[in-house]
Parts: C-alpha cells; sequence; structure tokens
C-alpha cells in the first residue's frame, strides 16, 4: 500500500511540474517562431546586399562604374549590412538565452517545493538518514 501511495504522489508531482512547463513551452514556440520568421527577413536582406554589392564589383571591374561611385555605394550597402548583423544578434542572442534561463527558473521552483529542505536526521544522535533506513547507521537506534 505504502508503495502505491508513494507512486501515486510521485505521478502527480511530476505532472504537476510537466504541465505549466509544457504550456508555456507552447506559447514560446509562437513567439520563437515569429522570431523565426523575423529572422529569415533579416537574413534574406542580408543576402540581397551580398548580391548587390557583388553585382556593384563586377560592374566596377568591366568599367561601368567609376571608382568613386563604386567605393560610395558599396560603403552605403556595407552599413546597411552592419544594421542588419547587429538586428540578427540582438533577436538571435535574446531569445534563446530568455528561454533557458525561464526554463532552468521554473525548474528549480518548482523542485524546491517538492524535494523537503529539512533533512531526516536520528531522533537520538543527529546523524543524517536515507530515506529507507530501517535502524540509525550511527547508534542503532530504530527508525519508525
Ligand atoms: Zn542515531
Amino acid at each position: 500500500m505504502f508503495e502505491i501511495a508513494t507512486i501515486i504522489l510521485a505521478l502527480s508531482a511530476v505532472a504537476y511540474v510537466a504541465m505549466p512547463l509544457i504550456t508555456q513551452k507552447q506559447t514560446q514556440q509562437q513567439q520563437s517562431s515569429t522570431t523565426r520568421l523575423k529572422l529569415d527577413e533579416l537574413l534574406y536582406q542580408q543576402s540581397m546586399l551580398q548580391n548587390t554589392i557583388e553585382d556593384l564589383e563586377f560592374d566596377y571591374q568591366t568599367g561601368k562604374l567609376s571608382t568613386a561611385d563604386y567605393e560610395s555605394l558599396v560603403s552605403e550597402h556595407q552599413k546597411s549590412q552592419t544594421g542588419i548583423d547587429a538586428r540578427i544578434k540582438q533577436i538571435g542572442g535574446i531569445s534563446s538565452e530568455e528561454l533557458v534561463a525561464q526554463l532552468e527558473d521554473e525548474i528549480s521552483k518548482e523542485r524546491q517545493k517538492i524535494v523537503p529542505k529539512k533533512p531526516i536526521t536520528c531522533t537520538q544522535c543527529d546523524k543524517p538518514l536515507k530515506l529507507d533506513d530501517k535502524f540509525c547507521s550511527s547508534c542503532g537506534t530504530q527508525i519508525s
């Protein structure tokens, strides 16, 4: 009987911990898919800029662009690239770190609720005991 009660208690504890985590994970997945879209868009813009710069380089090498035009156009595009780079790092950095931190925080909070903080000790000599100890390993007192 005792064992069944323990299993039921353990199962309900697991469900109690897992449920809010699962619901939270779903909303975070929705958030991260929006982030994903923004990232894709930025990465696309970035590759378009890279293509344009390569085109400019080609035009310059084939004599279609003057040195002055080429340099000013390239530096303009590179500025845009730096700006997009910063936004990509911002989006990528925040979301994953926050996700991990939030989950870790949640798990440690739930663990503190379940695991009793007070250790089990012998009533006679105060030596710490294991949960399934029947006698104290130090003084031999029977554990009830
Ligand atoms: Zn003892």
